[in-house]
């Protein structure tokens, strides 16, 4: 075992170097331990979605430089996959205390790239420094099975890490979501190619910085850019092993079946539609306030985000005040810590949900309240959508079916929770939803008969914190081990078993038996 390393504060504290350059800067790619500029012609522009300001521009990684990160993975992994386990718990458990200290900063950063508001990019970070932690849980979620079978025989199993692994990256979640990766796939062994949106990798590259600080060795942590060419490389590369993807449906579906066919393991988290289902006896106050901040809190664009509304017969009633709440929403740039709402990530998104609204209202729905025309004084320019709301939309409008992913709540009326359940449940869609209720037989009716992965009762956006798992089901996942958790654990290590026999010699038997072995 190598020594405990000290890290006192001072080693602690960074400038992120990495980000410290002219604007527009260039992102780097992150191979071998190197922040190294990358060879390409080929530069993805990446704007503020507040102000349009190109603040770097993106590589879109070399052929020649994908290999190298790869092989510097592949090398990394000879060692790294040797290291003590108590080693790799102690990085994990630096690297959790730097993210800590870190946090503002890459809030911040966030804010800038991704465009969300401050306190969210903060939660950003929070929920992703959750499964750092867990990942200091290492020794006892690798702990595996033991057991005496037979006189002199005994059966284990424990997981070793798959080698080189990989991570695809959406823009929503700039921090939280690579760390639902990296930390976990190295923790037990494995080192990783990570490929963060090419939107914000701002974070990620901050997170790389401070990884290193915290002892995880060069090549055990790599990040390449780019869109497609990229994401076709990870998938055909023989010598990534496994996969981890969140994202839209369309990049989802290519990267899972593009990687099983090359033999790799997938996990996939794809889109949603996640519905809140308000019966009349709910508590009315607590309840306008959870589903308003689920709806419209990142511009709408978190995948577990309320952009459903289910109501219930008499709860139909509520919509008028659920409006006024919409409206005292703030929206502007995430730094002013009045605001609410910052602006979506692209003038395409902006483009996009602008079209998805206008269809519900082509269609027969009610536009109760329209954020299409907002604008913000000193952020003209900006992606600016205010809180919308849609009401008597039906199940065959394209606003429901569809995933809009801004800051538009689409409002279905039912009679009873059986209609509202099997809504719910025939929406091509599982990743989560929430019944707002004070009957416990109308919870757990619902708890139970629902088809969904993940279900809040009271509990507006029901992400289970890192002991468990994220377990998104049906159209939102494809794969069958989810991210973080005990699952989380079991993606990225592969198990093995051993049978052995230990007796003294025994001359007895002087002819081999073919029949099959069996213990009785
Ligand atoms: P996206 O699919 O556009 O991008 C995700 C990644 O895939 C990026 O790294 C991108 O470069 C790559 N990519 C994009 N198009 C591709 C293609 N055609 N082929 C190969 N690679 C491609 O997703 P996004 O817009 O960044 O993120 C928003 C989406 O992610 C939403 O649908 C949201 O619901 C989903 N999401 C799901 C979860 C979940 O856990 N279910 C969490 C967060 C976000």
């Amino acid at each position: 075992l190598r020594n405990s390393r000290h890290v006192s504060r001072r080693a602690f504290s960074t400038n992120f170097p990495v980000l410290q350059q002219a604007t527009p800067a260039t992102v780097k790619n992150y191979i071998n331990g190197e922040f190294v500029e990358s060879k390409t012609k080929k530069w993805i522009e990446l704007r503020n979605p507040a102000t349009q300001e190109v603040i770097s521009l993106v590589p879109e990684t070399t052929a020649e430089e994908l290999k190298a990160a790869t092989d510097s993975a592949e090398e990394a992994a000879k060692t790294w996959s040797k290291t003590s386990i108590v080693q790799r718990q102690r990085v994990m458990m630096d690297l959790q205390a730097l993210i800590r200290e870190h946090q503002d900063k890459i809030a911040e950063n966030i804010v800038q790239e991704q465009g969300k508001t401050f306190v969210d990019a903060k939660g950003d970070v929070f929920r992703g420094l959750q499964v750092v932690e867990q990942a200091c849980a290492l020794t006892s979620n690798m702990m595996g099975h033991h057991m005496s079978v037979a006189k002199d025989m005994e059966t284990y199993t424990y997981r070793e890490p798959l080698g080189v692994v990989a991570g695809i990256c959406p823009f929503n979640f700039p921090a939280m979501i690579p760390l639902w990766m990296f930390p976990l796939a190295i923790a037990t062994g494995n080192t990783i190619v990570m490929k963060p949106s090419e939107r914000d990798p701002g974070a990620l590259m901050m997170l790389a910085e401070l990884a290193a600080k915290a002892g995880v060795p060069n090549g055990v942590l790599n990040i390449v850019h780019g869109a497609v060419d990229c994401v076709n490389y990870i998938c055909d590369e023989p010598r990534i092993k496994a996969i981890s993807f969140v994202g839209s449906d369309v990049a989802g579906e290519h990267i899972y079946t593009r990687g099983n066919a090359n033999g790799k393991r997938v996990q996939a988290n794809l889109g949603a539609k996640n519905h809140a289902v308000i019966l009349p006896d709910a508590n009315k106050q607590a309840t306008l306030n959870a589903v308003a901040g689920a709806a419209f809190g990142a511009a709408g664009q978190r995948c577990m985000a309320l952009s459903t509304l289910v109501l219930v017969g008499e709860a139909k009633e509520w919509l008028p005040e659920l409006v006024e709440r919409a409206q005292q929403l703030k929206v502007g740039y995430g730094m002013d810590p009045e605001v609410d709402v910052g602006p979506v990530i692209t003038t395409q998104a902006k483009d996009r949900v602008h079209r998805l609204v206008q269809s519900g209202v082509d269609q027969g729905a009610n536009l109760l309240l329209d954020g299409r025309g907002v604008v913000v004084k000193g952020y003209e320019k900006g992606n600016f959508v205010g809180p919308t709301i849609l009401s008597d939309v039906k199940t065959n409008m394209d606003c429901y079916k569809e995933e809009i992913f801004g800051p538009v709540l689409v409002c279905l009326n039912v009679d009873t929770l059986d209609e509202a359940i099997e809504m719910v449940n025939s929406n091509k869609y599982g990743n989560g939803t929430a019944v707002f209720t004070n009957s416990g037989p109308a919870a757990r009716k619902f708890e139970h008969e629902i088809d969904v992965g993940q279900v809040g009762i009271n509990v507006p956006i029901p992400v289970p914190i890192p002991p468990f798992s994220f377990t998104g089901s049906r159209g939102s996942i494809l794969g069958d081990l989810n991210f973080y958790g005990k699952s989380g654990f079991d993606f990225y290590t592969k198990p093995k078993t051993v049978t052995s026999l230990w007796k003294e010699s025994d001359a007895s038997h002087s002819r081999a038996s073919v029949a099959m072995p069996t213990i009785r």
